[in-house]
Formats: C-alpha cells, structure tokens, sequence
C-alpha cells in the first residue's frame, strides 16, 4: 500500500481521474483545501505548535492591533462614516480581529461604527471565531467574496491569497501545456499536462515571462477574489493583503505543502497537508487597477509593520510586562526578519482602495 491509500480524498481524486481524465491542478488544489469532508480547512483548526503552521497574529498581538489601528485611520480619511464593513478573508482562529477590535477601542467611534462580516469556508475554523467573537459582536459569515454586500468596506487578508488555487503551465518546443494531476500505471498521483499546449498562451502572458526557456513553469491564479475587492473598494475603502509571494511575475513553481511545520510532497496526502503557493502581486495589483482600484505597494511586511508602529508597541508593551520582554522581543524579530526566508522579508503587504485615497498608513505614499 502507498502512501496515498492512506487518505480518502487520494480514493476519490483517483476515482476522478478514472472517469473524467486528468484534472488541472486548481481542480486539485480546491479538492484538497475545501472538499466538504475531506478537504484541509474543513474538519481542523491546522494553525499553532500543534498544527502545521504558524501565522503572523498567531505569533504576536501587535499584529492584529497594529491592524486595527491601521482600520481606524483609513475609516477616518474616509470622512467617519456612522456604519462600516470590517471585512476578513479567512480569519483562521479569529486572533487578527480580537486584537483587532482591542486595539480599535481607543477610537470609540471608529469601534462603534464597525459591522463584521466574515468570508469563512470551513465550519471548524467559523466556530473557533464564533466561540472567540461571538459574545460581543454582531457578525455575519460568507462562503465566498462574492457574496459579500457591494458596499464601501475595509477588508483584512492575511495569508488568504495563498490558498487560491493555482494553475500552472510547462513551456514546452511547440507551445505552453497545462500542468495536470494524473494517475501513473501504479495507481500513483502523478503530474502530468494537457494534450495539447494551450492556445495562443505566450501571447497573453506579461512581457517579462514571453520568451521563457523551454521547460519553465508559470503559475497563475483566478483574479476572481481580486476584481471582487477593486468593485468594493470603489465605493469607498480599503482592502490589505498580506501574504508570502514576489512583487514581479516571474516564472517557477512555488506550488508547495506543509504539514507538521515541513514540506511535504503536494501529491503526497490529499487532504491532509496544507497546499499553497506564493502570491504573485504583480498579477494581483495588476487585475485591481484594471477595474479602477488604486493600489499601495507592495512593500515588505517589515517595511509596513515598522511604518505602522510596531517598535513603539513592542516598547508599551514591554514596559508594560518587563517580565514578557524576551518573547515579546523574539515576536518582534519573527514578524520584521530579513532574508529569504524571513518573514519580514518573503511576506509583503499590498493595498487596494477607493482612488480617492491617494494614501495610505504603512505604505509611505
Ligand atoms: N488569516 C488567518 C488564517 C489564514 S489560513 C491567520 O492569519 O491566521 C487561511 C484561512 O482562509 C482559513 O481560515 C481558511 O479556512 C480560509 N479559507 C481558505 N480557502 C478559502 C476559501 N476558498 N473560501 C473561504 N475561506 C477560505
């Protein structure tokens, strides 16, 4: 027995196969992230030392505050309207929006205007936020963005891009070809591509990628949840994405997964790893502006956390609890660390609002 025997959702995507042929591979990324019974976000809380990884409001309350705080200054350019949509794309625990909403207090108005609405698919995850939000607050859920009313809104993603499926495409002699999940002869999840290479694809890829290599891999993802915060933002607002991803298109695979805080083998455990990919922002910015929304950034999330205060925060809070001043100190470096890998460096922040704005806190325009 292999190790995709293991996982229902491997029996199922395998059934798939058999009948329809192979499948792209954001049809296999939705499948694992949000099948209803077996899908990764559907019957587990995957955040935290238990789980397979860990998110920035996860680590520290400075970062939900610093949001909140950012939320309220971008209420108030927009004149102080009485009622306003606090919107978040996949708040996870609910950790963001507490410190959040803590944090909003010290502008009463601001707190007091705030309706929430939630975009929220897996029931778990919607009852860790009703269990941490629910007592004082009015809050409505949302399966999906399109869902949400078209009205003005400030909208919250943390690491909610990221698991957007993906597709991607191989180059190959005679033209670009979709890459596929497939079986092999011995019942494996393999990757494969299309039969044929997708029509006319170069030409409709950003000047940087045409003329890749033969070989190379280019990823994209649905604009969908983009064009449905630019409709929004139009009408008065803000949305911040924050997220691992490149500030250009470029060409590679960032296709990956996670479990138990490694990296796993995306075919490996359908079901059972977290599967993600890097935001391509560029793309992202690039589908907002087209339907009229202005865009901030993207800047590093050291560059944002830094602007929007978090050092002075550290300080209050330290001074505040000398004796929590090492892990306070250690969240700090965590959230703001430079390098590749660090997530104040891969992590980038990214605003789209009303064009009215001309600026916004934490992006140094
Ligand atoms: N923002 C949180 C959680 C990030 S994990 C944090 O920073 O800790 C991704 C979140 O998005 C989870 O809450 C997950 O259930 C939700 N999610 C993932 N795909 C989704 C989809 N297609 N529709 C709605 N929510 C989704």
């Amino acid at each position: 027995m292999n190790a995709q025997d293991k996982t229902p959702l491997a029996v199922e995507v395998r059934q798939l196969i058999e009948l329809r042929g192979p499948m792209p591979l954001s049809r296999y990324m939705s499948l694992c992230l949000t099948h209803p019974e077996h899908g990764y976000y559907m019957s587990r809380d995957p955040f935290g030392v238990a789980g397979d990884f860990t998110t920035s409001p996860e680590i520290s309350q400075m970062f939900g505050e610093l949001i909140g705080l950012w939320a309220a200054a971008v209420w108030q350019s927009m004149g102080a309207p009485e009622t306003i949509n606090l919107v978040e794309l996949g708040p996870g625990r609910g950790t963001l929006l507490v410190d959040a909403l803590r944090a909003a207090k010290v502008v009463p108005a601001f707190e007091q205007a705030i309706s929430l609405h939630l975009v929220e698919t897996s029931p778990v995850l919607r009852e860790l936020q009703r269990l941490k939000l629910g007592q004082t607050e009015t809050i409505r859920w949302y399966e999906s963005v399109e869902d949400l009313p078209p009205e003005p809104a400030i909208v919250v993603a943390n690491e909610f891009f990221d698991a957007i499926a993906i597709n991607q495409a191989i180059k190959q002699a005679d033209g670009w070809y979709e890459r596929t999940v497939t079986v092999d002869g011995s019942g494996e999840l393999v990757f494969g591509t299309s039969k044929a290479p997708l029509p006319e694809f170069e030409q409709t890829l950003p000047e940087s990628v045409r003329g890749a290599p033969l070989g190379a891999i280019f990823e994209w993802r649905s604009n969908r949840v983009a064009y449905e915060l630019a409709r929004r933002v139009r009408l008065g607002g803000a949305a911040l994405i924050i997220d691992y991803g490149h500030t250009r298109t470029d060409v590679g695979s960032t296709f990956q997964a996670l479990r138990n805080h490694s990296y796993d083998d995306p075919l490996g455990a359908p079901g059972l790893a977290d599967l993600s990919a890097h935001v391509d922002f560029e793309a992202l910015a690039h589908a907002a502006a087209s339907l009229g929304a202005r865009v901030h950034g993207p800047v590093e999330q050291r560059v944002f956390l830094i602007n929007i205060g978090i050092e002075k925060r550290a300080l209050g809070l330290k001074s505040g609890s000398p004796e929590r001043a090492a892990e306070i100190d250690s969240a700090l470096a965590r959230l703001t660390a430079e390098g590749e890998t660090g997530m104040g460096q891969m992590f980038k922040a990214l605003a789209l609002s009303d064009p009215k704005l001309a600026s916004l806190p934490g992006f140094g325009d």
